[in-house]
């Protein structure tokens, strides 16, 4: 059943280049809102001057876009609660922050970070709680101006109520969490400028978000955020408290939780090798959901259609490269063929290319293409497959040369050329034949045969299917390197 009231956002922090864990975020989002035929909102969560930098903001918007993961309310698209960049709702913030003094929820916390030190590990020692201790709850007008004479300066902190917090979670169910647990926090910094516990929730309720759905990381601002949230429907600026979801930990390398820092962690990273995007999102989806029990590759229109977050899996998911890579291959085969061609575009230029780029024959490299596209795991990997065809000469790979070239090789050589010259180069299977019977003569199979003819011709031991390519290359260039390695092994 789909619930087109559902509000859904995605708020990332504009910090360093985006990661795996932030994209699966806002893939279960999105397909939860396209799924129910809801909203998605995207939101920039930019009030932390010191670390956030416009430079990640266009990031990030530049990888939304190439993931294909569109908003219906955010960033210059704008919507019925714009600014959608929190550094632009600060009187919001204010606002919201004075109600919350005003009606007693919230309050001036004088205390210095010394003093709360000092007290945590009192606290610590005797065996008690050692969250902040509620010495600034009740502080009196004539206190409160003592401390203000002292020059002290006030942060304000929220009045958790003296009752567990429970809520269901869409992902783990009930959850209690006990007073203990969740002391009375900070909102607004000393200095007026609000925090993430106050902005976050803030902007959910204006904004009239349905269901809150983000990382296991965020679970202990959640009995918080439910609180504030209690408050703020009092006080007539919330509707209603919206439901939570957990997407689980995603871990990588030794079972250790996959870290923003972790190289593998890049969204850059996959974008760079020439991961499709609905590849990358196909694998994402993964972690923590699945399709079902027999199916891992899909694309992105079946996923929406069958996503739901009722149906996510509460435990960690394990970053699986070698997965991502198989299951990027399936999609790099999916394509028709114009589209590979198409996707394949900006690894045929420059900087990716190590051919001239005037040597570059469009004829040749459709006629590759649908060779190549069976082959590949990830687009950038193409110009080591087709570079043989567009390169003057062969790439130079002594390795690969030792490899091949063996004792009896130009023997080899000087016959398959010899049949290659007068064979019709109008069919692989043909090519195959004068390579196959040259081998013959020497005593040797197809398979060692053909592994000079291919170091000859592309430089390489390994590549697209010989006979496919030495006909796309043509008789004369084909012919033209096998002597150039003749030459080269008489030398
Ligand atoms: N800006 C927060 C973050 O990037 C959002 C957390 C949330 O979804 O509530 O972690
Ligand atoms: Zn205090």
């Amino acid at each position: 059943m789909v619930n087109a009231n559902v509000r859904v956002r995605f708020c990332p922090s504009p910090t360093g280049n985006p990661h795996v864990g932030l994209v699966r975020t806002a893939l279960f989002n999105w397909a939860f809102a396209r799924h129910n035929q809801g909203t998605m909102v995207f939101r920039i969560e930019d009030t932390d001057a010191a670390r956030d930098s416009e430079e990640s903001y266009q990031q990030l918007l530049d990888s939304m876009r190439w993931l294909g993961l569109d908003w219906d309310e955010g960033p210059e698209i704008g919507g019925p609660h714009a600014p959608y960049r929190q550094s632009q709702r600060m009187d919001l913030y204010k606002d919201v922050a004075d109600k919350l003094l005003e009606g007693g929820y919230a309050y001036h916390c004088y205390c210095t970070t010394e003093e709360l030190d000092t007290r945590r590990e009192a606290a610590r020692a005797a065996g008690k709680p050692s969250g902040y201790d509620g010495h600034c709850r009740e502080l009196t007008a004539g206190q409160k101006a003592a401390y203000e004479a002292e020059g002290r300066t006030a942060i304000v902190r929220f009045r958790m109520p003296d009752e567990p917090v429970t809520f269901t979670d869409l992902v783990r169910g009930e959850l209690t969490f006990t007073p203990d647990n969740v002391p009375d926090y900070g909102i607004v910094r000393a200095n007026g400028a609000p925090l993430y516990t106050l902005v976050n929730p803030v902007d959910d309720a204006l904004m009239e978000i349905t269901h809150v759905l983000r990382g296991e990381d965020l679970l202990s601002s959640t009995p918080r955020q439910i609180a504030l949230y209690k408050a703020l429907i009092e006080l007539g600026v919330a509707k209603a408290i919206p439901a939570f979801g957990h997407l689980p930990y995603v871990m990588g390398e030794g079972n250790k939780k996959l870290s923003k820092r972790d190289p593998q962690a890049s969204l850059n990273i996959y974008r760079e090798r020439g991961f499709l995007p609905e590849g990358l999102l196909n694998y994402l989806s993964l972690l923590g959901w699945s399709f079902s029990a027999d199916q891992d590759v899909f694309t992105i229109p079946e996923m929406v259609e069958k996503f739901d977050i009722a149906d996510v899996n509460a435990n960690p998911a394990r970053f699986d490269l070698k997965k991502a890579e198989s299951i990027n291959a399936d999609h790099i085969r999916m394509l028709d063929v114009k589209a590979f061609i198409e996707a394949c575009e900006p690894w045929l230029r420059a900087p990716h290319a190590n051919w001239d780029p005037e040597d570059f024959d469009r004829a040749a490299w459709e006629a590759i293409a649908p060779h190549a596209q069976t082959r590949l795991t990830v687009l950038s990997d193409i110009t080591a497959n087709v570079d043989f065809l567009f390169r003057k000469e062969p790439v130079e790979d002594e390795a690969s040369w030792n490899k091949a070239m063996k004792e009896g090789s130009d023997a080899l050589l000087r016959t398959a050329r010899e049949k290659l010259a007068v064979a019709d180069w109008s069919s692989p299977e043909a090519l195959k034949n004068a390579v196959l019977a040259a081998g013959e003569e020497h005593g040797l199979k197809l398979g060692k045969a053909q592994a000079p003819v291919r170091v000859a011709v592309t430089g390489r031991t390994v590549g697209l299917p010989l006979f496919e390519s030495l006909e796309v290359l043509g008789a004369e260039r084909t012919l033209a390197r096998i002597d150039a390695a003749l030459e080269k092994l008489a030398s």
